[in-house]
């Protein structure tokens, strides 16, 4: 296996799965050193708080600038990064840039609250809140600046530890996000008894609401459901005017969607986070 075959395997093999193995190890091998290089960006969309109209915080989203294939979007690495064992650093990295990121905003005299998406391997990893807890320091940031959003499926590998973990992060004042909420199978008790501060209520919903009264009932129940436990609701996915105005009178907390904005390099959010200031509102 000389690194001149590994190069072209793909073309000169017929092997499909052989193939599709060398793919992937060379794209593991790029990506190590693409998080190294710093090729991972990230853009960030914008949160909106309904009642005030403004912007509450964003979510960090990373994406991968490959030198040859472009921008890629999370969903094409970070199951290979978690399998290739990339994950603590990739972590790592995009929280570096995410607080980074929210300190430049915070000495702009722009305070934003700032999300950043964890996978299972942050969770079961017991070292995980000092590093958090570290770069905040690092960052001169408050806990409570920061938010970091978990899947349901991501809480049902490890039960024991990934609650363990959870807590000693809740326990340093950043924010816990359930993300993707209502598509896992975890029971409103297990739920309820993490420790989290929000519930992200899944696109899937949020898209049939206009069209479906019973997404519209799972709305309503949610949103009583987190009122009911202290936590904030954010819908995400709110693609058109209607939606959102559904959610505003269904007295949602925060909305995430393309309507209001799509996710945005830092330059770009800026500009628009400026023309909407200039702009009076309606
Ligand atoms: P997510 O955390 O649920 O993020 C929401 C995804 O929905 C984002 O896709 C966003 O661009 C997209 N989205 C936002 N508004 C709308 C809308 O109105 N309509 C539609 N159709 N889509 C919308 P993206 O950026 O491709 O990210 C996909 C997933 O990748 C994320 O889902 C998250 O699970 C994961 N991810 C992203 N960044 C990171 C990261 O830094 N670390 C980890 N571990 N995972 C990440
Ligand atoms: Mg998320
Ligand atoms: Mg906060
Ligand atoms: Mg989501």
């Amino acid at each position: 296996y000389s690194a001149k075959r590994s190069r072209c395997g793909v073309a000169l093999y017929d092997d499909t799965r052989d193939g599709e193995g060398r793919h992937r190890l060379e794209t593991v091998e790029q990506l190590r050193t693409g998080i190294s290089a710093g090729q991972l960006v990230l853009h960030y969309q914008p949160k909106l708080d309904l009642r005030t109209g403004e912007v509450d915080g964003v979510e960090a989203l990373v994406r991968w600038q490959h030198p040859e294939r472009g921008l890629l979007p999370p969903d094409s690495f970070i199951d290979l990064a978690e399998s290739a064992g990339l994950m603590s650093r990739l972590t790592a990295t995009v929280l570096d840039q995410a607080l980074a990121q929210c300190r430049a905003w915070a000495d702009a005299g722009l305070v934003l609250d700032v999300s950043v998406n964890i996978s299972p391997t942050d969770l079961v990893d017991e070292a995980f809140p000092a590093e958090v807890a570290r770069q905040l320091h690092l960052h001169r940031l408050p806990p409570t600046r920061l938010v970091l959003e978990v899947t349901e499926s991501l809480l049902m590998a490890d039960r024991e530890r990934a609650v363990r973990v959870l807590q000693q992060l809740r326990d340093t004042g950043v924010g816990i996000s359930i993300d993707d909420y209502g598509t896992g199978y975890s029971s409103l008790a297990y739920l309820a008894s993490l420790p989290v501060t929000e519930l992200k209520l899944d696109r899937a919903f949020i898209t049939s609401m206009p069209s479906s009264p019973r997404a519209e009932a799972v709305v309503t129940s949610t949103l009583q459901l987190a009122r009911s436990l202290g936590l904030v609701l954010v819908a995400e996915g709110a693609e058109d005017a209607e939606t959102v105005a559904a959610l505003g009178d269904l007295d949602c907390d925060l909305v995430q969607g393309y309507h209001v904005s799509r996710p945005l390099p830092p330059e770009q959010l800026a500009a628009w986070l400026r023309s909407r200031s200039q702009v009076p509102s309606t």
